[in-house]
């Protein structure tokens, strides 16, 4: 089984704690959308005869692109690759592109599922985070969505924002469920290099949530949850049954996939790539036929790594004897420790980390790193 992403480059805005590859410039956008094309028709093969059982848009802001655009993606998929018919067919769509003219469309055209940007509920909250909607863009689109007829659909909320009590985090989280909502994917903000919200938290006008004040709306988070029968499958994503995400799971079991687009990642299975993270520059060297990508072999500790790193992440934990590395001999005390404190179950092998070990998911796959 295999995945298909595509990355759309494309913001309304820039929201100040992005670090994701977008331009809120259109120039050049028909070109890289050809080039997109292009590369599909060029990299279908890699994926040889295994059949898709997902595909994402992603970006930036997919839901920004004409319906035509993304239904002649599709298409091409389908002419390419042996798509199935049940494929999971997901747009990362904002609040401020949502109407039901366009869900009409994207349902027509194939996609199954939408993952919506709502991120708050607050307007102060989003003007700070300099988002393109607003709450009542957001709360309209999620009734609109909720009455469309998808097959499932998602939201995105960021908790962990200066300020934020637990009382704010809950009327959120009060206010998604209120709407019937099938899965949540919930973020703590973080303060990443090179972005506005960097700036400013050096400049000293914003003062980041403290780790304690995340850590109690994390642990609300997963009790609010449980308590609303959306199983915590992976540490940030929260589904009812029947709606976990298809895609990002492929990713989290090292399943091979295809990325298309500038700054989109590929696996193989063995060797990951990456395509150059600049719209111009990918769209040259696609039109021209030169290399847009670097590539890396993983190396069997890497690889341990990187199922460490992304298993522990999820309720399924990590099959310890499964891995490409033998970590057991190096770390039974440590595993031991795990258990006895109550931060991990070893379960036939199975390495779960417990409601408590969640909140150190990776301090403790580093920790049981295999050596380079
Ligand atoms: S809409 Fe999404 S991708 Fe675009 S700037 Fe905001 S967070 Fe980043």
């Amino acid at each position: 089984m295999s995945g298909l992403y595509f990355h759309i480059p494309f913001c309304r805005k820039a929201c100040t704690y992005c670090d994701f590859h977008f331009s809120t410039s259109a120039r050049g956008r028909e070109a890289l959308l050809d080039a997109m094309e292009k590369e599909l028709v060029l990299r279908a093969g890699e994926l040889g005869d295994a059949p898709v059982r997902s595909i994402y848009f992603g970006g930036g802001t997919p839901s920004l692109l004409e319906p035509a655009r993304i239904a002649a993606f599709l298409q091409l998929a389908h002419d390419l690759l042996r798509v199935r018919r049940d494929a999971e067919v997901t747009l990362e769509a904002n609040p401020d592109d949502v109407t039901a003219e366009r869900l009409e469309q994207w349902k027509a055209m194939g996609i199954t599922r939408l993952s919506l940007g709502t991120q708050s509920f607050r307007n102060a909250r989003l003007q700070w985070m300099g988002r393109a909607h607003n709450a009542d863009q957001a709360l309209r689109s999620i009734a609109l969505i909720a009455g469309a007829g998808f097959a499932s659909w998602t939201i995105d909320l960021i908790y962990g924002l200066p300020g934020m009590t637990l009382t704010e985090w809950d009327e959120q989280l009060a206010i998604a469920l209120g709407h019937g909502m099938p899965h949540l994917s919930a973020y703590a903000l973080t303060v990443e290099p090179r972005t506005a919200l960097a700036h400013q938290v050096r400049l000293g006008r914003v003062v980041p949530a403290g780790d304690e004040a995340a850590a109690a709306q994390f642990d609300h988070l997963m009790a609010r949850m449980k308590a609303a029968g959306l199983l915590h499958y992976e540490i940030s994503n929260f589904g009812r049954p029947g709606h976990f995400g298809l895609h990002n799971s492929s990713y989290w079991e090292g399943a091979p996939y295809l990325g298309i687009g500038p700054a989109a990642h590929s696996f193989s299975g063995n060797t990951r790539r990456w395509n150059v993270a600049s719209n111009a520059r990918y769209t040259t060297a696609v039109e021209k036929g030169e290399p847009f990508s670097g590539s890396e072999t993983l190396t069997a500790a890497q690889r341990t790594n990187e199922m460490l790193l992304t298993g522990l992440r999820t309720h399924r934990g990590v099959q310890l004897d499964a891995l490409p590395v033998d970590i057991r001999p190096d770390n039974e005390q440590r595993i031991v420790h795990y258990v006895s404190q109550g931060l991990a179950q070893l379960d036939g092998g199975r390495l779960v980390l417990t409601e408590r070990g969640r909140h150190f998911a990776d301090r403790i796959a580093m920790e049981l790193f295999a050596e380079p």
